[in-house]
Protein backbone atom coordinates (compact mmCIF):
# COMPACT_ATOMS: atom_id res chain seq x y z
CA UNK A 1 0.00 0.00 0.00
CA UNK A 2 2.02 3.22 -0.79
CA UNK A 3 0.99 6.23 0.53
CA UNK A 4 3.32 8.61 -0.52
CA UNK A 5 2.68 11.86 -0.85
CA UNK A 6 -1.05 11.42 -0.55
CA UNK A 7 -3.77 12.19 1.58
CA UNK A 8 -4.76 9.33 3.92
CA UNK A 9 -7.14 8.36 6.18
CA UNK A 10 -5.95 5.79 8.48
CA UNK A 11 -9.08 5.00 9.96
CA UNK A 12 -12.69 6.85 10.84
CA UNK A 13 -15.48 6.01 13.67
CA UNK A 14 -14.13 3.32 15.85
CA UNK A 15 -14.10 4.18 19.56
CA UNK A 16 -10.74 5.33 21.40
CA UNK A 17 -10.02 1.87 22.30
CA UNK A 18 -10.07 0.74 18.94
CA UNK A 19 -8.18 2.97 18.12
CA UNK A 20 -5.45 2.81 20.28
CA UNK A 21 -5.84 -1.03 19.40
CA UNK A 22 -5.11 -0.30 15.80
CA UNK A 23 -2.57 1.82 16.42
CA UNK A 24 -0.69 -0.75 18.73
CA UNK A 25 -1.11 -3.26 16.19
CA UNK A 26 0.39 -1.31 13.93
CA UNK A 27 3.76 -1.13 16.16
CA UNK A 28 3.80 -4.56 16.64
CA UNK A 29 3.76 -5.30 13.25
CA UNK A 30 7.24 -3.81 13.09
CA UNK A 31 10.31 -5.26 13.79
CA UNK A 32 11.95 -3.51 17.13
CA UNK A 33 15.71 -3.68 17.24
CA UNK A 34 18.44 -1.53 19.49
CA UNK A 35 18.11 1.09 17.09
CA UNK A 36 14.61 1.55 16.35
CA UNK A 37 12.08 -0.35 14.25
CA UNK A 38 12.40 -1.70 11.14
CA UNK A 39 9.68 -3.10 8.36
CA UNK A 40 9.57 -7.12 8.39
CA UNK A 41 9.43 -6.54 4.69
CA UNK A 42 12.18 -4.73 3.68
CA UNK A 43 14.26 -4.08 6.68
CA UNK A 44 14.17 -0.45 6.16
CA UNK A 45 14.63 1.78 9.43
CA UNK A 46 10.76 2.68 10.22
CA UNK A 47 9.59 6.83 10.68
CA UNK A 48 6.99 8.45 11.98
CA UNK A 49 4.58 11.47 10.72
CA UNK A 50 2.09 13.18 12.40
CA UNK A 51 -1.49 11.03 12.93
CA UNK A 52 -4.65 14.08 12.77
CA UNK A 53 -7.49 12.45 15.07
CA UNK A 54 -10.76 14.24 15.12
CA UNK A 55 -12.84 14.09 17.93
CA UNK A 56 -16.32 13.23 16.94
CA UNK A 57 -19.47 12.27 19.46
CA UNK A 58 -20.55 9.21 19.10
CA UNK A 59 -24.25 10.21 19.54
CA UNK A 60 -23.92 12.08 16.42
CA UNK A 61 -24.80 9.97 12.99
CA UNK A 62 -22.59 11.63 11.18
CA UNK A 63 -18.92 13.11 11.93
CA UNK A 64 -19.21 15.69 13.41
CA UNK A 65 -18.13 17.38 17.09
CA UNK A 66 -16.21 19.81 19.19
CA UNK A 67 -13.64 20.43 16.74
CA UNK A 68 -10.99 18.98 18.69
CA UNK A 69 -8.23 17.05 17.24
CA UNK A 70 -5.50 15.02 18.66
CA UNK A 71 -1.78 14.24 17.43
CA UNK A 72 -0.09 11.34 17.72
CA UNK A 73 2.47 9.44 16.46
CA UNK A 74 1.97 7.66 12.72
CA UNK A 75 5.08 5.32 11.77
CA UNK A 76 5.52 4.02 8.27
CA UNK A 77 8.02 2.13 6.16
CA UNK A 78 9.39 5.15 3.82
CA UNK A 79 10.17 2.15 1.25
CA UNK A 80 7.24 -0.02 1.38
CA UNK A 81 4.02 2.71 2.32
CA UNK A 82 6.23 6.22 2.00
CA UNK A 83 5.47 9.08 4.00
CA UNK A 84 1.67 10.59 3.74
CA UNK A 85 1.12 14.04 3.13
CA UNK A 86 -1.29 14.47 5.82
CA UNK A 87 -2.38 11.29 7.65
CA UNK A 88 -5.85 11.68 9.26
CA UNK A 89 -8.53 9.72 11.50
CA UNK A 90 -11.43 9.91 13.72
CA UNK A 91 -12.27 8.90 16.80
CA UNK A 92 -16.40 8.81 18.30
CA UNK A 93 -16.62 9.19 21.59
CA UNK A 94 -19.53 9.21 24.00
CA UNK A 95 -20.74 12.85 24.45
CA UNK A 96 -21.20 11.78 28.56
CA UNK A 97 -17.64 10.83 28.52
CA UNK A 98 -16.58 14.08 26.43
CA UNK A 99 -15.31 17.06 28.58
CA UNK A 100 -14.40 15.14 31.57
CA UNK A 101 -11.38 12.71 30.15
CA UNK A 102 -7.58 14.70 30.58
CA UNK A 103 -6.19 12.49 27.72
CA UNK A 104 -6.98 14.56 24.69
CA UNK A 105 -5.19 18.24 24.44
CA UNK A 106 -6.57 21.01 22.99
CA UNK A 107 -4.64 22.08 19.71
ZN1 LIG B 1 -15.90 10.69 12.57
ZN1 LIG C 1 9.30 -1.79 4.10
Amino acid sequence: MSMKGKDVTVFTSLSADEANKLLDDRQKSYEKTEDGYRCRTCGERIMQTTLYISIHIKEFKTCAGPGRVLTVNFPYCPNCEGEPRTARACVHVPQAEWGCSNDYDDR
